[in-house]
């Protein structure tokens, strides 16, 4: 039977709680532990794949084709648990799913209720994911500020997982923040506050995982004990680290955090402890070389609305023993006749991330014939690739009108469209080409060569694709088709001719990267990032 540790958080959001329980998870995993991670959301969206990157930061897409929330991306980098559909939970889908059985009439007559209606719910999508053969121990991070009206129903099936797997398979992480007011003090009294309000509605943390920007002082951890009940030893701080949120496994295993959840839940070790994250950890510490990467999308302005893109970029960092600096450029703000040169003068490479929507496609083409006319390396990633034929198609085939029927419906020259298939489809949710799916490489192209494999599996988001009208003259003009689906009939992946590196995929290998496990595009196109500064230096010289 899976044990279950549940992280709630207080005081205010945004500080953190999706990596303090995805570095969790990694701690038991390092203890040998086969485990399971769920994210739960408290809105009433069904998925994440409605809500726009400004509002909750990226949408996550797992195997399966679910869209998630962007913190099931943190336990995938992570720990190894699979994430799939059942891994994230979100009131839309509780409530739905109860709706559905009402009209069913599955309920007998009886009248339909939060509790014990919904809270069931709840409770049984959590133990589906427990119940998979196997699993030790499952970590369910509840979404939101303990507080919020959203949350109670998910914290109430919480509270009645001691009641009905006893105490001592149920543990409590609450993740707090313990604030320096203006004149330096540390301050414990929100974290007070914080557990007084979980202990309400019946839950009593075990642990406390407190946001400081230092370590907190005996002194400090024992009042905050003395008034949550939580013993010393399990008041963690969870301080600022320096350089890298993978540090953070490092500095919960400092505090024997491992340690004492298993105790709590009569663990025993299954094995011995892997230590890849010192590696992770160290390359941060002693990496000689930095790589400049521009990133020109359209959502820069909220890290996280290409954190998966973001991670990679590190991860690739890893695989070249380089530092990678983000430099974010709106795209929107290069459509004003800037000169490029200067404002790309210290990238070594430019990335174009996904997206959607009209906004700033202009200065997304700007940067990519930049990128190809100065031989700049060059990632597209979904919407970047698409980019690069919009770009090619203008400036290589002379059609000055080319565009993606996606901003321009009526266009003379549609060179990225709509399939047949999705023509006709109104909904927004879920109906995108998504989930994994194969691609077909091209031997002795620069994206065979990164994978060093002739079939390779990606995750989509999209609706549009190239053209198969425009195909042929697009590959007569040079451009390089280096990967198609299976059946050849969509275009994966495309290449600049002539170009050190200039690369396009429609499909999204941030999604898998990792740390200890780079993607091969991102590893290849920091490496080419890095020769083309070598080659700059060296010019310079
Ligand atoms: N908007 C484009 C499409 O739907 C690209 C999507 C993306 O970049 N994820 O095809």
């Amino acid at each position: 039977m899976s044990k279950y540790i549940f992280v709630t958080g207080g005081v205010c959001s945004g500080l953190g709680k999706g990596v303090a329980s995805a570095s969790i998870g990694s701690l038991l995993e390092n203890r040998g532990f086969n485990i399971r991670m769920i994210k739960i959301d408290p809105y009433i969206n069904v998925d994440a794949g409605t809500m726009s990157p400004y509002q909750h930061g990226e949408v996550y897409v797992t195997e399966d084709g679910a869209e998630t929330d962007l913190d099931l991306g943190n336990y995938s980098r992570f720990t190894s648990s699979p994430i799939n559909r059942d891994n994230s939970i979100t009131t839309g889908q509780v409530y739905q799913a109860v709706i559905t059985k009402e009209r069913e009439g599955r309920f007998l007559g009886r009248t339909v209720q939060v509790i014990p209606h919904i809270t069931d719910e709840i409770k049984a999508r959590i133990i589906r994911v427990g119940e998979q053969p196997g699993v030790d121990v499952t970590l369910v991070e509840v979404g939101g500020t303990v507080g919020d009206i959203e949350s109670i129903p998910f914290l109430e099936a919480a509270r009645q997982f001691i009641h009905d797997m006893g105490k001592e398979n149920v543990l409590f992480v609450h993740l707090t923040l313990v604030p320096q007011v203006y004149w330096g003090e540390p301050k414990s009294k929100p974290t007070q506050h914080s557990v007084r309000e979980l202990r309400e509605i019946g839950i009593q943390p075990d642990l406390l995982l407190c946001r400081s920007s230092g370590m907190l002082d005996e002194d400090l951890r024992r009042k905050i004990s003395l008034f949550t009940n939580v013993e010393k030893e399990a008041v963690i701080s969870a301080y600022d680290v320096r350089t890298t949120i993978y540090d953070i496994p490092l500095s919960f295993v400092g505090q024997n955090v491992d340690a004492i959840i298993m105790k709590k839940l009569g663990l025993a070790d299954k094995g011995p402890s892997r230590d890849g994250w010192k590696q992770v950890v160290e390359h941060f510490a002693n990496a000689k070389r930095t790589a400049r990467i521009a990133i020109v999308g359209k959502y820069t302005g909220l890290h996280d609305s290409y954190i998966s893109i973001f991670e990679s970029l590190f991860h690739g960092g890893i695989a070249n023993r380089a530092r990678v600096q983000l430099v974010k450029f709106e795209s929107e703000d290069l459509e004003d006749g800037r000169d490029l040169a200067s404002a790309f003068a210290d990238c070594d490479g430019i990335l174009v991330p996904g997206g959607f929507g009209l906004r700033g496609i202009e200065g997304m083409i700007l940067a990519a014939r930049y990128a190809r006319e100065n031989k700049v390396p060059y990632l597209g990633i979904c919407l970047g690739m698409q980019i690069m034929v919009i770009e090619y198609s203008r400036s290589c085939l002379g059609l000055k009108d080319a565009n993606s029927t996606e901003f321009e419906p009526e266009a003379k020259n549609p060179v990225v469209s709509l399939l047949e298939e999705q023509v006709d489809i109104t909904a927004y949710g879920g109906t995108m080409r998504l989930g994994k799916g194969d691609t077909h490489l091209k031997a002795g192209s620069r994206i065979h060569a990164a994978y060093g494999a002739q079939v390779i599996s990606e995750r989509h988001r999209h609706r549009y694709e190239v053209s198969n009208q425009y195909r042929k003259g697009l590959e007569d003009a040079g451009l390089i088709v280096s990967g198609l689906t299976p059946d050849s009939t969509l275009v994966e992946s495309i290449e600049w001719p002539d170009h050190p590196w200039g690369v396009g995929v429609q499909f999204h290998p941030e999604f898998k990267s990792k740390p200890l496990a780079p993607s091969p595009l991102f590893s290849h196109f920091i490496t080419a990032c890095l020769a083309a500064q070598e080659k700059t230096a060296s010019l310079r010289a």
